[in-house]
């Protein structure tokens, strides 16, 4: 019976459609965890104390789950779904186009608006976490927010499109039972070809993080940071060679020689930086 169940679990989880909008949860539980190692002693006691009080259960309390929080509340909160990421077009780059002009941050920033992207949406969480008159249920969900889209940003494909949905509408021919998209490759197919344990994967790209990167990473902002993750994704994703568009007839693209090495060092990489620049937020934010 036991192995019946498990056969019908696996078959399950073989067709399941994988996280089609951000690193999947590892990436995102080994960012915070490489965060965490650089909170200045006031920031992380301001962190532990904020995700202490809060009683949601849409996902784990702990820091690396809460990471993902934000995909989790997409599921019934679709006004927020453009907010993980920046569609830069391929053929015509305009951050601010695809920030749809960097509109003014509603008040509280959790109500909008909807037509603002990732870049956005950081730098309005982190002013709102800093601000010790917002609201403690606001500023709680500013955290959590912010937690996850600082990671989302360094997902190449969060911050460039082919008209193809950031890869989502390009099938790989990879081999094996599961369907994966360009997408959902650099989401988790990546990320677990390093290492599929988020703890141990978090401790190595900590400990390989140099003084010297960690100063040349906290260079920036959202907008810069935005723009080296499109040069990324023109330099080491779409060069793939998939078509530009979403054609529902599209034959599956098999990986160019040496693409899936790359794409390991590229994602160790946008990893490192993503959790030395959340620290870097909520330092400023809390520390
Ligand atoms: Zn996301």
């Amino acid at each position: 019976m036991r192995r019946l169940i498990l056969s019908a679990l696996l078959a399950a989880a073989a067709v399941m459609p994988t996280s089609a909008l951000a690193w999947g949860r590892e990436g995102h539980a080994v960012i915070a965890q490489i965060a965490r190692g650089y909170l200045t002693p006031k920031a992380a006691a301001a962190v532990d104390a904020m995700l202490a009080s809060d009683p949601d259960t849409l996902t784990p309390p702990d820091l690396g789950a809460r990471a993902s929080w934000a995909d989790a509340w997409r599921k019934d909160h679709r006004e927020t779904t453009e907010w993980h990421f920046v569609d830069t077009e391929l053929d015509q780059p305009d951050l601010a186009a695809a920030c749809f002009g960097f509109p003014a941050s509603a008040t509280p920033a959790s109500a909008g608006p909807e037509k603002d992207c990732v870049v956005g949406r950081i730098d309005a969480f982190a002013r709102e976490l800093a601000d010790p008159k917002t609201d403690a249920a606001e500023r709680l969900l500013a955290l959590k927010f912010l937690l996850h889209f600082v990671g989302d940003l360094h997902q190449p494909l969060h911050a460039a499109d082919n008209q193809d949905r950031g890869g989502n509408c390009v099938p790989l021919a990879l081999g094996g039972p599961r369907t994966v998209n360009l997408h959902s490759y650099w989401d988790t197919v990546a990320v677990e070809a390093i290492d599929p344990d988020a703890d141990r994967l978090a401790r190595t790209l900590a400990a390989e993080i140099t003084p010297a990167q960690r100063k040349v990473w906290e260079q920036g902002d959202a907008r810069t940071w935005a723009l080296e993750s499109f040069a990324i994704a023109k330099a080491s994703v779409y060069t793939v060679g998939s078509k530009p568009g979403c054609a529902t007839d599209a034959a599956p693209v098999a990986l160019p020689e040496g693409y899936g090495d790359t794409a390991k060092r590229v994602v160790a990489e946008q990893l490192k930086k993503a959790g030395v620049r959340l620290a870097l937020e909520l330092n400023r934010a809390l520390g």
